[in-house]
């Protein structure tokens, strides 16, 4: 029997979870799902200065809401507990003092200026940047001397001769010559370790078969291997996942609109949507693009996987929601959309309750245009206020339209019940004297109604304005007009 997957999604809690970092959760979520495996929850906050106790719950939160529950980790515990680096710090000693011992680290007194000359030195020469290990040939003399003095020093691995050979499940074989390495940095001056080092020891010995993460680690893998050699640990498999890159295809930053789960979340898109688009940006999965968690999972395959960056595409994302609306019954997406139209404040939830069938009902028929909730404010503004805002080429375009306005005013006017049918009875009418049809004759109408180029079919809109409120739209309409 082949040993149990064990995964882990190893954020570090610096701000908002980033969408490529939500991705890389969920597929490590759909490795473990699929293979019955373990999903760890790992928090990576040795940084002291930019890791905070708020973004971690935060980031436990958001992973909560997701539904992306983890088997070991913060919250729940488990058996290599401690999950949160912080508290782990004891391990990193115990196996600091194993290196030591094994001679593969030396103290460097570079400072950050020396470091940065021999950086530029060395790109100037077309060469790429690595320490020179220059610190490597102090005597122990030297060394106590320097210490004496109070010189600060960081801690480096020496970087035996040899390519590191890295055998990546989704983007094949990738060799590091080992020219390109230099010895790197283990712990800080402040004696703190460092990500490198950190992700070696807790991926050991919490036992993780598989390291799933996004490829701006790849060149990180290398000196993890080392380090993994260094301790006598077998390294774990590795799979680094492409980048998301925004429309223009560089790496998918601010720059490119919102990044972040919890601005989508915010929103009001809904976490299965959210999760489903994500597992599309990389896999394309046989039955379908809309899976739920348990069929995804049930699919998923990390040798499914793509190698090219994948592109966030909002519309998509957008189009993905709307899926999943759809799937909403109306009472309750109607009670889902009730916070945001109270906080656009077009409704108080007193008048909600007393207008509960007629709100539905304008819920009804703007529910495909919806992504996410929030959504539904810009999508019913006009069922909510009459100050209607023309941009001056709708205005432009509307001059001249006075007439045909009228005529509505009047054929509306006659109207006894005002339902749709009789609505568009009249609007037939109106058609048949002017001698105007399709766009020319309802485009106007539109415009003046909901102040919009697109929207719900009119018949649908009309009986939810009513009459007086319609007739008072073309009214103000017409003065407007009449005004310029
Ligand atoms: N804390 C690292 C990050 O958030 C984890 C990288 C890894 O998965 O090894 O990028």
């Amino acid at each position: 029997m082949s040993e149990q997957v064990r995964v882990r999604f190893a954020p570090s809690p610096t701000g908002d979870l980033h969408l490529g970092n939500v991705r890389t959760a969920l597929y490590n979520w759909l490795y473990a799902r699929h293979t019955k495996g373990v999903f760890i929850l790992r928090v990576e906050d040795t940084d002291k200065v930019r890791s905070t106790d708020e973004a971690c719950e935060n980031l436990l939160d958001i992973m909560t809401w997701l539904g992306l529950t983890w088997d070991e980790g913060p919250r729940v515990g488990g058996p290599y507990a401690s999950y949160k680096q912080s508290e782990r710090t004891a391990l990193y000693e115990e196996h600091l003092t194993k290196l030591k011992s094994k001679n593969v680290v030396y103290p460097c007194y570079c400072t950050e200026e020396e470091l940065e000359l021999e950086r530029k030195r060395q790109m100037g020469r077309g060469h790429m940047p690595k320490y020179g290990g220059k610190c490597k040939t102090l005597t122990a003399e030297e060394r106590k001397k320097l210490d004496a003095a109070g010189k600060p020093s960081v801690l480096r691995f020496i970087v035996p001769p040899g390519e590191i050979l890295v055998n990546d499940e989704v983007r094949g074989e990738v060799r590091f010559p080992d020219d390109q390495l230099g010895d790197f940095v283990l712990t800080r001056s402040d004696g703190s370790p460092t990500y490198n080092f950190t992700v070696v020891v807790d991926d050991a010995l919490m036992k993780v078969t598989h390291v799933v993460r996004g490829e701006d680690h790849l060149s990180n893998t290398p000196k993890q291997i080392l380090l993994y050699q260094a301790l006598g640990y077998t390294p774990p498999k590795f799979a680094h996942l492409s980048i998301i890159k925004g429309p223009d295809g560089q790496k998918l930053s601010k720059r490119h609109g919102e990044t972040s789960v919890e601005s989508y979340k915010a929103k009001g898109y809904q976490p299965d949507s959210f999760l489903n688009y994500l597992a599309l940006l990389g896999w394309a999965p046989k039955s379908g693009e809309i899976l739920s968690l348990d069929q995804m999972a049930a699919e998923f395959d990390l040798t499914h996987v793509g190698k090219s960056g994948a592109i966030f595409d909002p519309v998509k994302l957008h189009w993905m929601g709307s899926q999943y609306i759809a799937k909403i019954s109306l009472d309750d997406l109607t009670r889902a959309l009730l916070p945001y139209l109270a906080d656009a404040q077009y409704i108080t939830r007193e008048q909600a309750r007393v207008k509960f069938d007629w709100l539905k009902q304008v819920v009804d028929v703007v529910r495909t245009n919806l992504g996410c909730m929030s959504d539904v404010v810009k999508e019913t503004f006009y069922f909510f206020s009459d100050e209607l805002h023309f941009d001056p080429t709708q205005t432009e375009e509307m001059k001249g339209q006075k007439p045909l306005i009228a005529s509505f005013q009047k054929a509306f006017g006659e109207i006894s019940e005002f339902n749709g049918e009789n609505f568009l009875k009249a609007v037939k009418e109106v058609g048949k004297q002017s001698g105007l049809k399709g766009k020319a004759l309802y485009h106007p109408l539109r415009m003046a109604m909901t102040g919009r180029e697109d929207g719900p079919e009119l018949v649908k809109v009309a009986p939810l304005l009513g009459k007086a409120e319609v007739l008072k739209r073309l009214n103000i309409w017409i003065t407007e007009q009449v005004k310029k």
